[in-house]
């Protein structure tokens, strides 16, 4: 997946380019995501082209010397990133921090886009002339806050983002690792089996101690991408005659010739290792209780639709008044959250791992789940004799017929008659009875409704 990072002073507008990208429409979304930190991630798409957008605090420019600088979050978004946004400010000009950014992405080299934000109702042909002198190519104009010029932003990028998921397509190699020794193999020929499950979470909550309790000493075929810093492994084993293949996210499995670099946490690595899963397990540390961090990543599985297990991780040793403030937190925070099972384990000793595959079979049953169209068309009529829509306008709805519309997440739509006007409380009825019903449960069910006659 592509990513792009914007960069440029503070106050030229990032956050809310970033917010256009990442369309974090979701109420919930948005505020989690609104709780600032110094780097954001998000993810956007344009047609069936999704990508990830990385947010920085912004180069003032005041800092002793751009090496200091960049030296912090920034450069570590420049250099995790295929394509720069660099944004200056139309109205402010071209201040000094915009020439040392532009100073910094010339000698980085990383393909970057010079974005003159706020252009509002300016007349581009004389307010941009300016910013040539940046030397960063055409100025492409944009005015973030009032949605205008950003489609064709990405049009403009488009033929790039392309490339970049060509060459990643052609240059990532698979490994596989046996008793005698590594071969590479083919796309094709990395055979993924069974759940595919992802653990994350921020470092040292205990991720690599729960994939060793997983994994356990048995010896693992390691499918390896080939080491850049993105790389994740792929790691196929069986439980119980069930099979499973873990994305490894915290290195715990490593090729012998990978470097060091690679196998710190990468947020990168994590959004994709996500994007690939069917369930998702979010790993907390029941020592620290609940940080922003955790919600940030939180939302990212949130936003993909995979199913979720929850781990609060190091309930070993704990004394009860802490276990209950815990608790406490968690009802307290993550009491929007009512899909996901939750579980109180202790990766260290093993406490309570059987439980969490037993989350984990059934989040991935939920998740894969086939439904016919009659069997849903059944329960959404037993649902409309049980509670009637409600007379809108003097006519009352009529929901005819629903179909399943994808898996992982799970969607049904629902057709009929002035849906889009059914109140948020029936639609909430539908979305609940059919959970009920269907026995759903570890997944988010997307429920759409399509206007028909
Ligand atoms: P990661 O960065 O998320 O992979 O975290 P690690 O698995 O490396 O764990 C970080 C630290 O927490 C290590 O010192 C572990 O031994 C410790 N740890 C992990 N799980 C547990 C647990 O269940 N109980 C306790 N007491 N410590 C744990």
């Amino acid at each position: 997946v592509p990513v792009i990072a914007l960069v440029g002073r503070p106050n030229v507008g990032k956050s809310t380019l970033f917010n256009r990208l990442t369309k974090s429409r979701d109420a919930l979304v948005a505020e989690i995501a609104g709780l600032t930190r110094d780097r954001k991630y998000g993810e956007g798409k344009v047609g069936d082209h999704p990508f990830i957008v990385i947010d920085t605090g912004g180069i003032s420019g005041q800092e002793e010397g751009i090496d200091s600088a960049m030296a912090g979050q920034s450069f570590q978004a420049i250099q995790e990133a295929d394509i720069v946004f660099f944004l200056v400010d139309v109205g402010a000009g071209i201040t000094a921090g915009d020439r040392m950014i532009a100073d910094h992405l010339r000698r980085n080299g990383k393909s970057a886009y010079l974005v003159a934000n706020k252009i509002d109702g300016k007349n581009p042909d004389v307010v941009l002339g300016e910013f040539y002198e940046l030397g960063m190519g055409e100025p492409l104009p944009i005015a973030a806050a009032h949605n205008r010029g950003i489609s064709a932003l990405i049009d403009y990028v488009m033929d790039e983002l392309h490339e970049v998921e060509k060459v990643e397509e052609e240059e990532t190699g698979y490994y596989y690792e046996d008793e005698e020794g590594e071969v590479e193999v083919s796309h094709e020929e990395l055979d993924i089996k069974g759940i595919k499950i992802a653990v994350v979470g921020r470092p040292n909550v205990g991720k690599s101690t729960l994939v060793n309790r997983f994994l356990g000493e048995e010896r693992v075929v390691v499918f390896d991408e080939a080491g850049t810093t993105r790389d994740s492994i792929y790691i196929p084993y069986e439980r119980h005659g069930q099979e499973y293949t873990l994305i490894d996210t915290a290195g715990v499995r490593r090729r012998k010739n990978i470097s060091e670099a690679a196998e710190k946490f990468s947020i990168i690595k994590t959004l994709q290792a996500i994007q690939d899963c069917n369930v998702c397990i979010l790993v907390l540390d029941a020592r620290t209780g609940i940080v922003e961090q955790d919600l940030h990543m939180l939302s990212f599985v949130l936003n993909s639709g995979r199913a979720l297990v929850i781990a609060i991780n190091k309930w070993d040793g704990m004394e009860a008044d802490a276990k209950q403030r815990v608790k406490d937190e968690i009802d307290r925070r993550f009491d929007f959250l009512t899909f996901a099972d939750m579980h109180f384990i202790s990766a260290l000793h093993g406490t309570g791992v059987g439980h969490l595959y037993e989350s984990v079979d059934q989040a991935y049953e939920s998740a894969m789940a086939k439904w016919q169209t009659n069997m849903l068309t059944t329960i959404l009529e037993d649902a409309v004799s049980g509670h009637q829509p409600p007379i809108i306008r003097g006519r009352r709805p009529k929901l005819r017929y629903a179909h399943q519309g994808g898996s992982n997440p799970p969607r049904i739509i629902v057709h009929g008659t002035m849906v889009n006007e059914l109140p948020e409380d029936y639609r909430r009825y539908l979305a609940n009875t059919f959970r009920r019903v269907l026995d759903i449960s570890g997944t988010p069910v997307r429920f759409e409704f399509r206007q028909g006659d």
